[in-house]
């Protein structure tokens, strides 16, 4: 009994090196993503590996979503399946999100607003002090049985004809208001927490079950992929912005957490804002979850109606995230900028390879 206890305790204390092991390697891989459209996959890959990314995240059809993955895997990059809660078709209607009627109002005044940029809407991302955004994409509400299962039903079928894809990565998990849902679903759901946490108030009662259920969604999914094709790895990109708690992404059990550091549109985050939020992305990353490994996000358009973050700016950014978090691991969104402005492509792979030769010599 002794001795099987013992190897019961060798054998475990063997995984949690493992377990240990695979995180610590993972935190030290410097990963370096970027969301694409799939105008060009040739071009694409060719720039990931110019600049030294590693991992491309896309959604097309099947054909195209077989096409790239087999290439990017020729080509030593990870790939990934793009799965968004925007995307319901007409039949899933009956499970969007509900707002109140003052977020409606706003909804409809954004949509109207003939100004590209919207005067200071952020698009998702955290808004503006004094501005009251909502997201102008409507989102499934994922406490609703039937998305959970759509949502399993497209990733399924997805990874069975793209064998060569690495894993899947989530996008659009939140709330279009950046707080709760007010659907039937929903407002039962946040009774019955009511009933189970009678000691919070109101407000605090929400915005601890919008947080939770949002965070469940995200674990219960990844869950479900690794057990649908083990070894597949899993990505997310915090947005929108869950305002009680904006930098929540290191309770998501996901191998890489992208969290915004700098965002696409003006008024550009402050270098104390960036150095900040990189802090907390990186020096966190492990705190629930030792597999997780967190990323600095950075927006960027270049040349759109609605953004144009300047070469000097994207460098300047590029350089504070370096400073804060001694990483040179990174995501960004939009990818295809890359491949477009030579101007743009320059700095970062300039950034990436600075910071690469630092962390040599900072044995990182
Ligand atoms: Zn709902």
């Amino acid at each position: 009994m002794f001795a099987r206890h013992s190897l019961l305790l060798q054998a475990a204390a063997v995984l949690a090196v493992a377990v240990w092991a695979s995180a610590a390697h993972a935190q030290a891989f410097p990963w370096r993503a970027g969301w694409c459209g799939l105008k060009d996959p040739e071009k694409l890959v060719a720039c990931a590996k110019l600049i030294g990314f590693n991992a491309l995240i896309a959604h097309s059809t099947p054909e195209r979503m077989v096409e790239f993955s087999e290439l990017a895997r020729q080509s030593g990059i990870e790939s990934y399946y793009w799965f968004s809660l925007s995307f319901g078709g007409k039949e899933r209607e009956p499970f969007r999100q509900v707002m109140e009627p003052g977020d409606d109002k706003q909804f409809v005044e954004l949509n109207a607003d003939a100004d590209p940029a919207k005067h200071g809407y952020q698009f998702g991302g955290e808004p503006v002090p004094g501005n009251h955004d909502v997201l102008l994409t409507p989102l499934l509400c994922f406490h609703r049985p039937e998305v959970k299962a759509f949502a399993q039903q497209q990733i399924r079928e997805r990874l069975e004809v793209c064998p060569a894809l690495t894993g899947v990565a989530f996008d659009y998990f939140g709330y279009q208001n950046y707080r709760c849902c007010h659907c039937p679903q929903s407002e039962k759901l946040f009774a019955e927490y009511r009933q189970a946490h009678p000691d919070l108030p109101p407000d605090k009662a929400l915005d601890q079950f919008s947080l939770e259920t949002l965070v469940t969604f995200n674990n219960e999914l990844a869950t479900y992929v690794r057990q649908l094709r083990p070894g597949a790895k899993l990505a997310t990109h915090v947005y929108p912005v869950f305002l009680p708690q904006p930098l929540y992404g290191n309770q998501l059990d996901v191998d890489y957490c992208w969290q915004t550091v700098a965002w696409f549109f003006q008024p550009y985050w402050s270098a104390e804002k960036i150095r900040q939020y990189t802090h907390t992305v990186v020096d966190e990353q492990a705190r629930y979850h030792p597999r997780a490994v967190g990323i600095p996000f950075v927006g960027v358009y270049v040349g759109r109606p609605v953004g144009d973050k300047s070469p000097e700016r994207l460098a300047e950014e590029l350089r504070v995230i370096w400073e804060a978090g001694k990483t040179s691991r990174l995501s960004v969104c939009s990818f295809n900028e890359f491949v477009d402005h030579p101007e743009v492509r320059l700095v970062v792979k300039q950034a990436l390879s600075e910071q690469q030769s630092a962390a040599s010599e900072i044995k990182q």
